[in-house]
């Protein structure tokens, strides 16, 4: 099975960024306008090899579709109704959503009757953990079992039908973060892996997605939803890159990225990750110096 699944999260009114979902520097980055995602929508609907499709429906069909498109949103932000559902039904097409259950209802995020609402118009409602923790795969089995199985059942009795799918936070996934999630009772779980192909994780399907932010032109999203080969795997090479950064910097990484995206680092020339290496090195020989 394969799928090329964009990965987005709220889409914004110009200036209003505190609007919908996580509020900060680096959740910012991953807001669109909603202009910008209108172009993305428009670029994509004249792509002629590309056909949109759900999770339930590719769960349902297997195999039988060629690389379809996705149109994944991670963090449950209350735009995706107020901005997204509507925008992608002009099309014809759904999206999947998913919810980290702790933030229902709270300022900025979906209500319940709100997610009840996409899932009767036909979008997919999927698990996003309870908590989003900021690294998932250093919970205990204990707490990631805890994560999926009370968000699982949240949102099932929210849909009154059960949950099949989910995301993984923060794209930390590891092989005990899928199987607490399987252990669940989820059927997909989509990572943060830039690929398509899917691959099965014991009775579980585990789907990459392919990453969109607040600059990404209508013209990479058309390209990356239609699975064109180069766009992707320069995607794959750009996160290869980040793995090492984050192997590397350790827990220096996340702090270094926030610093950055607060001071709105926007280099075209030098890649954001080489960047942060060196800061993160220095921000490292800094702290240890004064501790
Ligand atoms: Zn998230």
């Amino acid at each position: 099975m394969q799928a090329a699944t964009l990965l987005y999260h709220d889409v914004v009114p110009t200036g209003q960024l505190d609007s919908s979902g996580f509020c900060g520097a680096v959740a910012n980055r991953y807001k669109l306008t909603c202009d910008r995602f209108d172009a993305h929508l428009f670029a994509i609907a004249t792509c002629r090899n590309v056909t949109v499709a759900t999770a339930r429906e590719l769960l349902r069909e297997a195999s039988n579709r060629q690389c379809p498109g996705l149109f994944s949103f991670d963090d449950a932000g209350v735009s995706a109704i107020t901005e997204i559902s509507e925008r992608l039904e002009a099309f014809g097409w759904r999206g999947n959503f998913f919810v980290p259950t702790n933030y229902i209802g709270q300022s900025g995020f979906l209500s319940v009757a709100q997610i009840l609402e996409l899932h009767e118009r036909g979008h997919v409602i999927g698990s996003h953990s309870c908590s989003h923790p900021r690294r998932i795969d250093e919970l205990s089995d204990r707490e990631l079992q805890a994560e999926w199985a009370e968000s699982s059942a949240i949102l099932s009795d929210i849909l009154r039908e059960p949950v099949f799918c989910g995301s993984v936070p923060g794209g930390f996934y590891s092989a005990r973060v899928a199987t607490a999630a399987e252990q669940a009772g989820l059927k997909i779980l989509f990572n943060s892996e830039p690929v398509c192909r899917w691959f099965k994780h014991g009775s579980m399907w585990i789907a990459g997605r392919l990453p969109i932010v607040d600059h990404t032109p209508a013209t990479k999203a058309a390209k990356l939803v239609s699975a064109d080969p180069m766009t992707v795997f320069r995607e794959q090479a750009l996160w290869n890159g980040k793995k090492l950064t984050k192997a590397v910097a350790g827990r220096f990484y996340q702090r270094a990225s926030e610093w950055l995206h607060r001071h709105k680092y926007r280099s075209r020339k030098v890649s954001v990750d080489d960047s942060l290496l060196s800061l993160v090195l220095s921000n490292d020989r800094r702290t240890t110096s004064s501790e």
